[in-house]
């Protein structure tokens, strides 16, 4: 046999048994993948539904942790959610890229994949919208070049316009006081949204998620709340405007760290268009309503971004190496980012842990909340801050802590029970809160939320 019938030989069997990593992956294949990915790393990965779609197929989350199933308290919970747009596939491909790279990294005892799983809970939703990719897929094969097709769900309803619209109620409380978070949902709001988006709502109030990102494309940005402008109902010229949360540099750091990871999206000339660092406000851009990202931001603690990430919505099997190549880094930074700013628990005298207690940060008009092991998050840039702790029932306690750039600062809280209104003879050594009122901030959160419902039937504007 000659060398070059020998050498061609041995390319033909290589292409034959070598797995075809940079693919497209339908359903099956993206469920096989997934568990795959879990049994070859069974001990720190974990793969559950977290509801089906319209035509009954599982939203799958993969999720890393030193401990899967389990919260740690003090180890944060972030979340990629791809695919939710369906024809938007490139977000799909990377997270079981990412999926297979924090496994095999693991594996390999890469340092620093090594702690980022052991110091962080991380979910993967490759696909919030497997129907939509389904179809999308089908007009690829067909060569049908519709820019829409797969776009929307199975009863074609946009999925990142689906979400309970709470920015009415945000920007009418920052203009006329209320609650600054934890917006509660209204009444009937499963009946007035699709599967997915009911899956993915039950998710997020079901884990105290602090970080997120939403990958999509269409363009090449990292976009950041509020994604509603606050002028969209002007009529005139200013349709949509600039419309920053609280959080705002917070915010532009994010997804800053995201661009600037990224090939080339930092560069701000991508797809005919041009973002400086390539972020944006998302309302700037252009406003959208009932989106998830704001819905994130609004009623749970977790700070999502959006990414637009490809162009071509659907790009070519023969890009998606490069592709990964690129968005490699900046995804497992963003990953990291979670660990900034300050945590803590939150507990009693008697070193019960308090659930739902409200971390509030002086100056930014948007709390967090303990979450059900009394642990909190507060994602927060360098700095210096007065944050108080409160609880119904319990005297309120501020610090003033100083944040550096690198790893969160540990800041518990022990709270003292106030003392009830009492008659004056039976006054005890806590004397100085009788009669208090409460603030605002510290009523129970049922009372908030009956509160709020009444504000948002009644006193909104239309
Ligand atoms: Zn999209």
């Amino acid at each position: 046999m000659s060398d070059l019938v020998s050498i061609f030989l041995q390319l033909l069997l290589f292409k034959l048994v070598a797995p075809v990593t940079f693919r497209h992956h339908r359903y099956d294949d993206l469920v096989r993948t997934l568990y795959k990915v879990h049994n070859e790393c069974p001990h720190v990965t974990r793969v559950y539904s977290i509801g089906r779609s319209v035509k009954g197929r599982h939203l799958y989350v993969l999720e890393f942790s030193d401990y899967p199933g389990i919260h740690e308290p003090l180890e944060p919970e972030v979340k990629y959610v791809g695919n939710m747009h369906g024809n938007e596939v490139l977000g799909r491909e990377l997270l079981l890229q990412l999926s297979e790279f924090l496994c095999e990294e693991f594996r390999n005892g890469n340092q620093r994949i090594v702690r980022l799983v052991e110091g962080t809970r991380i979910h993967i939703l490759p696909s919030m919208n497997p129907d939509g990719y389904e179809v999308a897929a089908a007009s690829q094969n067909r060569d049908i070049s519709g820019y829409l097709v797969g776009r929307n769900n199975a009863n074609g309803v946009d999925l990142n316009r689906n979400f309970p619209d709470l920015n009415t109620y945000i920007y009418y409380n920052e203009k006329n006081g209320g609650p600054n978070h934890h917006l509660p949902l209204p009444d009937n709001w499963k009946n007035q949204v699709e599967p997915e988006t009911q899956a993915v709502i039950q998710w997020i109030r079901s884990f105290n998620f602090v970080l997120s990102a939403n990958l999509h494309g269409g363009a090449v940005v990292a976009n950041y709340p509020y994604d509603k402008s606050l002028e969209h109902r002007v009529r005139g010229f200013r349709r949509t405007a600039n419309t920053p949360t609280p959080d705002d540099t917070l915010f532009q750091k994010l997804a800053k760290v995201y661009s600037y990871a990224h090939g080339w999206m930092h560069q701000g000339w991508n797809c005919g268009d041009y973002f400086p660092d390539g972020i944006t406000n998302g309302a700037s851009w252009y406003s959208l309503s009932k989106g998830m990202q704001d819905f994130n931001y609004l009623h749970t603690n977790c700070f999502e971004i959006t990414l637009e990430l490809s162009c071509d919505k659907f790009p070519r099997q023969e890009e998606l190496q490069r592709e990964w190549l690129s968005n490699r880094e900046a995804l497992i930074q963003f990953l990291e980012e979670v660990h900034q700013g300050i945590k803590g628990m939150v507990r009693d005298e008697n070193y019960n842990n308090l659930a739902d207690a409200v971390i509030s940060v002086s100056g930014i008009n948007h709390d967090v909340t303990s979450g059900d092991h009394g642990d909190y998050f507060r994602l927060l840039l360098p700095g210096t801050y007065t944050v108080t702790a409160t609880a119904p029932t319990f005297d309120p306690e501020t610090v003033s802590v100083t944040v550096g750039p690198g790893e969160p600062k540990l800041v518990n809280f022990q709270l003292k029970r106030s003392t009830p209104p009492a008659a004056p003879k039976r006054r005890g050594p806590n004397s100085g809160h009788r009669g208090r009122v409460l603030p605002k901030k510290v009523q129970p959160r049922a009372a908030r939320k009956k509160e709020m419902m009444v504000k948002q039937s009644q006193r909104v504007p239309a």
